[in-house]
């Protein structure tokens, strides 16, 4: 398939169509190219502001087949696409990021194993499949650790803290898929997230060291610039470019890290894909991840990423609605204050339903309004 340049009036297509599918298309559309959505349900976030959405699962190979012979690319914003799948799109249209990468992130063991044999640094990890095997991990990585399912696993489901081995036995026999991984518990300083892209031909762009907070394992706060020192966001830096170069990654590509006491920075895990902690390059920064993602995959330059103003991001999920819909205007009074939500319907606690963007000064006062402005949607309920 040639590389040539997908040009502005083509047509984009998104596997998955939630709001990482819905803020593509809106980055696409404003470039003017046409998206499409490939959504296992209707009326979706992504189906809401695309051009077409074609409804049906990911295992119709025959609907995949049509889907790809209506687009020019085909991108992701869901990981979990079956392989059949991708290969099956493969072989009628370029696919960015390829198969190849999808298969490596797809799995939180695979993905590990993966960094860790490239020389990336990794939480310290053990994969295992029996109850001897977990006795081997207990032995190798001990208490407290992380016992995590080996895959679809995202925003904190399937892994619990384990803080003695009995706990992990029955951690693991509770979660009744034998294919799991146990972790190291890290006593980190910091989350860090780097988001890069990397398009046809090889141009890699990084945004800075994002900083963010986690709560029930599902991010909540995310900050840019962050508080990091520049010699360790240099080398997180180095290390999503070096990810992206081995894996050879067309499109965005999310590195999640931690800090260690000491300032060592252990990656978590890759998300193939613009990444929560990136939104708030849509208002802060010269190019939004959405539409570096567009440029990469239709073989265009790269966009800016410098930072125009200190940013934070704070997640809205469904359990902000427990008493009634958020009062919006409370939120938008405050200025800086940007709002995005995702189009769903359903409000259920833990769903990420849109998040707030604050813009100031510093990255301190940022995070301040951003936290005041989502305070300020319950406040009168
Ligand atoms: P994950 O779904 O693996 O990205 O995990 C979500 C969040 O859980 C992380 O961002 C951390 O806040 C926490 N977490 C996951 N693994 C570990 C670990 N090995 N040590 C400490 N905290 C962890």
């Amino acid at each position: 398939m040639s590389d040539a340049p997908i040009l502005p009036g083509a047509t984009l297509g998104v596997l998955g169509s939630g709001q990482l599918g819905r803020m593509f298309a809106l980055a696409g559309r404003r470039l003017g190219y046409r998206v499409h959505v490939f959504s296992p349900d209707s009326d979706s976030p992504t189906g809401q502001v695309a051009d077409r959405e074609v409804v049906a699962s990911y295992d119709d190979l025959h609907a995949i087949r049509a889907f790809a012979r209506s687009v020019d690319v085909i991108t992701f914003e869901f990981e979990n696409v079956p392989a059949a799948t991708a290969e099956a799109a493969a072989e009628l249209v370029p696919v960015r990021p390829s198969g190849a990468a999808l298969h490596v992130a797809q799995q939180r063991a695979r993905e590990k194993g993966y960094l860790a044999d490239h020389g990336f640094p990794v939480t310290p990890f053990a994969r295992f499949e029996s109850v001897d095997g977990l006795e081997r991990a207990l032995a190798a990585i001990g208490t407290p650790a992380i016992l995590k399912t080996a895959s679809f696993g995202y925003d904190g489901k399937g892994q619990v803290r384990v803080d003695s081995p009995e706990q992990a036995r029955e951690a693991w026999l509770a979660m009744a898929r034998p294919e799991a991984i146990l972790e190291r518990f890290i006593r980190f300083e910091r989350e860090l997230s780097v988001v890069a892209a990397r398009g046809v031909g090889g141009w890699v762009v990084t945004y800075g060291a994002i900083e963010n907070t986690h709560e029930n394992h599902i991010l909540d706060t995310s900050v840019l610039p962050s508080a990091v020192s520049p010699g360790v966001e240099q080398q997180a830096i180095e290390i999503a470019r070096g990810i992206m170069e081995a894996m050879d990654v067309v499109g965005v590509l999310c590195v999640e890290f931690f800090q260690a006491p000491g300032g060592e920075l252990l990656i978590n895990e890759l998300a193939p894909r613009p990444h929560n902690s990136g939104h708030l390059t849509i208002d802060a920064s010269m190019t939004s991840q959405f539409e570096q993602q567009v440029r990469a995959i239709c073989g265009l330059p790269p966009g800016s990423t410098d930072l125009l103003r200190p940013a934070a991001m704070a997640n809205l999920l469904g359990d902000l609605w427990s008493g009634g819909e958020p009062d919006w205007p409370a939120a938008l009074l405050l200025p800086g204050v940007h709002l995005h939500l995702y189009g769903k319907a359903l409000p259920r606690p833990g769903r990420k339903m849109g998040h707030l963007t604050a813009l100031a000064s510093t990255p301190g006062d940022a995070l301040a309004l951003a936290v005041k402005a989502r305070a300020a949607l319950t406040l009168s309920g």
